[in-house]
């Protein structure tokens, strides 16, 4: 069964989430579906996809190991770890999806069989910089996701820069909406960009002292027994995670994720000896390689690798089992579309140190408009469905619907004279 042709396809049904996911056809009839969604880097993915294709196209679809390793070492002199493995995860994912459904059975099957029967979630409520509310605000969606059935949530009640220097800096959205630019902002509040000199952000007594009355609403919410994660996104500056780390003690955090810039370990190393908080990290770690480090020199309790980014199922497999060694439990990172999410499962299903999978509930309404299908979402575990591969499809005509140029996020099918019918169908 060999590879025929390998599509990108960037769709956002949501706005400001533009999702790409890869689809490889081969020539029994046979296609599978990945996913590399990162926000800002969509065209960049697009275009390394495109470069892939006469790299792969006519090898065996079931040799994935063998495109995996081709791919790694083909473009070894950009580093591995990070655009090239976005680019093998796709393409990875996409494999096994293939596989699976060419053998008729689910790709956890092909991994050594389940270790559970469920996957357990975690999700989020609103972030301080959300411009959601205030505390009142997430207490109360903290309750409302308690009783809808998850036992676990994170957020990140950091205020940022721009919220809190009043002089001197003002946030790039804020001045493109001074000077009358329209603009597109992915995946984050007009509040929470930040960029250039302000890119390594320091915490003041007044954010540290909000972020603590966040938490502080949010554990009032929930009680005591209720898991709460906390993430700073890789924000700070080592004194600004310790400050703010010795603060949020008492919440009796799961963990806290990427207190700093994730490139340096001796300083991870430093918040690590000064905060009593079990520390995560994964999202920009890429590869087996990038994870060794982390693992050996013990410098965090969890880790979160992106099943999207990281290598795919192939290395969220081979990563994990390098976390088992050291008594570390895994938690893949999710923040992309449903292909990375059912890509994660797959995995989470075989392996013995999960914690949880990572997801917004908030999403799966859209979720189960573009896939069949949805999610088998149940008290907040995610139950297989036993289909082969994946266990889903993309809805094409959905995908289609709201596809968007992977730089411009400029819709390609809807405009101004686009319309609905009664139920919703789009006529063009
Ligand atoms: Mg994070």
């Amino acid at each position: 069964m060999k590879i025929t042709k390998i599509t990108p396809i960037v769709t956002m049904p949501i706005d400001g989430l533009p999702w790409l996911f890869v689809q490889i056809d081969t020539d029994e009839g046979i296609s599978g579906i990945g996913e590399c969604t990162d926000y800002y880097s969509n065209g960049h993915l697009v275009r390394g996809i495109n470069a892939l294709e006469p790299v792969i196209l006519g090898m065996e679809a079931g040799q994935i190991e063998n495109i995996w390793q081709t791919i790694f070492h083909r473009f070894d002199d950009l580093n591995g770890r990070g655009y090239v493995s976005h680019l093998i995860s796709a393409i990875d994912i996409a494999l096994w999806d293939i596989k699976g459904k060419s053998l008729g059975v689910p790709i956890y099957e092909l991994l050594g069989g389940p270790v559970r029967d469920r996957v357990p979630l975690y999700t989020h409520v609103q972030d301080f910089n959300s411009g959601a509310g205030g505390p009142d605000t997430v207490a109360k969606a903290a309750k409302m996701t308690k009783d809808a059935g998850y036992e676990a949530i994170k957020t990140d009640p950091f205020p940022t820069l721009c919220l809190t220097h009043k002089s001197g800096f003002e946030c790039l959205t804020d001045k493109k909406k001074n000077a009358g630019v329209k603009t597109t902002v992915m995946h984050c509040s007009n509040s929470y960009e930040f960029s250039g000199p302000s890119e390594v952000e320091r915490l003041t007594p007044r954010s540290i002292r909000e972020s603590v009355e966040w938490m502080d609403a949010i554990r009032s919410a929930v009680g005591s027994d209720f898991e709460l994660m906390v993430d700073a996104h890789a924000r700070f500056d080592v004194a600004s995670a310790i400050s703010a780390g010795k603060a949020l003690e008492r919440f009796d955090l799961t963990w806290l994720e990427e207190p700093i810039h994730v490139e340096n370990h001796n300083a991870l190393r430093q918040v690590r000896e000064n905060v009593n908080i079990p520390l995560c990290v994964g999202e920009r770690h890429f590869t087996r390689w990038d994870y060794i480090e982390i693992l050996n020199k013990r410098l965090v309790d969890y880790i979160m690798p992106d099943v999207a980014w990281c290598g795919g199922i192939s290395e969220l497999r081979r990563i994990a089992a390098q976390a088992e060694v050291q008594y570390i439990r895994i938690s893949p990172h999710d923040a992309l579309g449903p292909v990375s999410i059912a890509a994660g499962f797959q995995v989470c299903m075989t392996t013995p140190n999960l914690y949880r999978q990572e997801c917004l509930h908030t999403w799966f309404d859209t979720f189960e408009q573009i896939i069949t299908p949805m999610f088998n979402v149940k008290n907040g575990s995610i139950l297989p469905n036993g289909l082969p591969g994946l266990g889903m499809e993309l809805k094409m005509d959905y995908v289609e619907k709201y596809r968007v140029h992977p730089d411009t996020q400029t819709y390609l099918n809807i405009n101004a004279n686009s319309v609905q019918d009664a139920t919703g169908t789009w006529l063009r």
